[in-house]
């Protein structure tokens, strides 16, 4: 039982239909109390544009998606990750962002190590640190589910992202996704081990049986088959009492619908179903 004032808008759940703009004034009206802009949508906005309407309307923002993506093949493409990353940093403060999500990156083109991935995900991570505590932004890991370590995230548990936090020290956190984390054994131990300081954020949808696309089938929570109260309890008892940010990709059904249907949706969703 989650009420609206607790849930947080995380913009990709209706992207398709709506600007930032209206993410923005749609939880207003709905009453849903934060939102986690994507940069993309941001740009398109304008980022002082974005930072007024999200201060008129009172939101929190949650996080801003996304920072990451640090490896890279040549030491040329390192470094603008690194400046891509300073500059998602600003835009964070700018609008006012409890945390940076951080999404690391898997293998950089042609490469088979993983290993050396993890490797630039660390530096990456730790040489623009100074520039996120400085603008007083935290860095939110978001370990990812091992099917995008090819691609998208070569830190894909939470132990792993534990490890990363104990290795970089203050201002590196951890943005704790059910979609990515619901069926690792070591989930309970590994949220004690994060405790309240590491997290910065909580993301919740559905995982469906059968998924039917690896990236765009995420489901409406109580659709699929995550004990998402046992989760929110598991971090609710080491103290996080941050919004709950609802972020669902699926394109061929939620992206299709009246936005408004669906904050209506994940509002009476939240009420049984988180
Ligand atoms: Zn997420």
């Amino acid at each position: 039982m989650v009420e609206p004032a607790r849930l947080s808008l995380n913009t990709a759940t209706v992207r398709e239909r709506w600007t930032l703009r209206q993410c923005i004034e749609g939880c207003a009206r709905h009453g849903i109390g934060g939102i986690s802009p994507w940069r993309d949508m941001l740009a398109a906005c304008g980022v002082a544009e974005a930072a007024r309407l999200i201060q008129d309307h009172g939101l929190t923002v949650t996080g801003l998606c996304r920072g990451g993506m640090f490896p890279a093949a040549t030491a040329s493409g390192f470094q603008r990750n690194l400046d891509d990353n300073r500059r998602a940093i600003d835009e964070a403060a700018a609008i006012g962002a409890r945390c940076l999500v951080l999404v690391v990156g898997g293998l950089p083109e042609g490469s088979k190590s993983l290993a050396g991935a993890r490797a630039q995900v660390r530096e990456g991570i730790a040489a623009v640190l100074d520039h996120a505590r400085r603008a007083g932004i935290p860095l939110a890991i978001e370990p990812l589910h091992p099917m995008y370590a090819g691609d998208r995230s070569c830190v894909t548990s939470l132990a792993e992202a534990n490890d990363l936090c104990d290795a970089l020290g203050p201002g590196v956190g951890i943005a704790l996704d059910v979609y990515h984390v619901w069926w690792d054994a070591a989930l309970a131990r590994e949220i004690v081990r994060a405790g309240r300081e590491r997290l910065l954020a909580f993301h919740v949808c559905d995982w469906l049986v059968p998924t039917r696309d690896l990236l765009f089938d995420r489901g409406m929570m109580g659709d699929g088959v995550i004990d998402i109260p046992l989760i929110r309890r598991m971090v609710e008892a080491v103290g996080y009492d941050g919004l709950i940010e609802v972020e669902i990709f699926s394109r061929d059904h939620w992206w299709k619908e009246d936005p408004d249907e669906v904050l209506r949706t994940l509002i009476a969703r939240a009420r049984t179903s988180i």
